[in-house]
């Protein structure tokens, strides 16, 4: 034993190679102007097309976007209540998920972040005015983000390292998961043939109408027909089970870069600065409440920092800090929550604090078109409990800000 599972790529531990167990000292390179930015030390997401779909599944415990989630507790997943869009209450659709465990503690030994969010951009216009208010209310949102963690030793996977080698498996099975969307716990089953399986009773009409009409029949006739002959080979039986819907998002794996490896000539080419605003960046009634809060200079200085900051590396899709001091990179200084709007950790009630935010860039990759009715956002940033605290729930709600370009008003 004693092997410290440092093959598994996680964000936790990219950091803690780098650092070891000291404190950030921090190498100053700001030019020293106006604010006092603490150049903490950011490690960034970017997305490749997985070299092995293999190497996403649970006992890898990955990082990725798109496709379908790797749940680490396969067994007590999301609630239905906790799992559909609080406007339009369709299934969310899985997003990304991090692997970030920390080392400190034995409970957090495996430790994965999920997102998820409704893919209409009417419903994430709608979550925008229930984000600010405050928990207790109850606000209804479309982008959920849940964390599951697991001790060294669980029912789940071995305690030593996977070997990568596509032998290894996990220990137990999982729930069954919806023959729709693959996400979700498949707790309704098809009560005709009593094999395909459901999270909800939308994903069971969009099978039914996409083909599960024809399959369900010629299910039902086999197993009429096999139960008077038992000799039939079974590999007749329709396949059911696999993920039907084609409308998920791509799958990549999420790589690992230190933001300090860019900091080079990348530097240098860097000419967005004319482009102080973004090219969809209008004004409408909805924002301009906000709007007339700030001196517009105050928004384009955010701005231009923000593409200074990402033009270091213009391919990120994920920004991990989880350093109480650090700060989402926010791409305007419209919309940002002040210390008031954070809430506490809805299961120890203590403080929660940021850990990594999601940028636009993702929706290139996941193909999201640029038209005014497309899902966008400026940043996604995701606040997670400080003590990463344990309870009987597996899969707790932490607390998501999206901060959107102004655009399009409220329909
Ligand atoms: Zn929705
Ligand atoms: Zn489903
Ligand atoms: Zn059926
Ligand atoms: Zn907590």
């Amino acid at each position: 034993m004693g092997s410290n599972m440092n093959d598994m790529k996680s964000l936790q531990e990219t950091n803690l190679d780098e650092e070891g167990d000291q404190e950030f000292e921090l190498e100053d390179v700001d030019d020293g102007d106006e604010e006092e930015e603490v150049e903490e030390y950011v490690t960034l997401g970017l997305v490749e097309k997985p070299k092995n779909p293999k190497f996403l599944l649970r006992h890898l415990f990955p990082s990725k976007a798109g496709g379908v989630p790797a749940w680490l507790d396969p067994v007590d997943l999301p609630q239905e209540k906790s799992r559909i869009c609080g406007f339009c209450g369709e299934p969310l659709q899985f997003l990304l998920q991090i692997y970030a465990p920390i080392s400190e503690e034995s409970s957090t030994f495996h430790r994965i972040l999920y997102v998820f969010m409704c893919p209409s951009m009417s419903c994430l216009l709608r979550d925008q005015h229930e984000q600010w208010k405050r928990r207790e209310d109850n606000p209804c949102r479309s982008v959920k983000v849940f964390r599951c963690q697991l001790p060294r030793c669980n029912p789940f996977y071995s305690s030593e390292p996977p070997k990568r080698d596509g032998i290894d498996k996990p220990l137990t099975v999982g729930a069954a998961l919806c023959s729709w969307c693959g996400t979700w716990k498949g707790e309704k089953v098809c009560s005709s043939c009593r094999r395909a399986r459901y999270c909800s009773e939308k994903h069971q009409a969009l099978h039914w109408k996409s083909g599960h009409r024809n399959h369900c029949r010629q299910i039902v006739n086999y197993s009429e027909t096999s139960s008077s002959s038992p000799d039939s080979s079974s590999n007749r039986l329709p396949a059911v089970g696999k993920v039907a819907c084609s409308t998920l998002w791509p799958e990549y794996e999420i790589i690992i870069e230190d933001e300090c490896a860019f900091d080079t000539e990348a530097f240098e080419d860097y000419n967005c600065a004319t482009s102080l605003v973004p090219k969809n960046m209008k004004t409408d009634d909805s924002y301009q409440f906000m709007l007339d809060k700030f001196e517009a200079d105050e928004n384009k200085r955010t701005w231009a920092s923000f593409q200074e900051r990402i033009a270091k590396c213009p391919k990120q899709v994920l920004r991990y800090c989880r350093d109480p001091k650090a700060k989402p990179l926010w791409p305007l200084s419209i919309g940002c929550p002040s210390v008031a709007n954070i809430p506490k950790c809805n299961y120890c009630n203590g403080p929660i604090c940021y850990e990594f935010q999601i940028m636009p860039q993702l929706l290139f990759y996941f193909g999201v078109r640029n038209d005014p009715d497309s899902l966008d956002w400026g940043t996604i940033a995701v606040y997670t409990c400080s003590a990463s605290c344990g309870s009987s729930i597996s899969y707790k709600e932490e607390f998501a800000w999206v901060q959107l370009y102004p655009t399009a008003p409220m329909t």
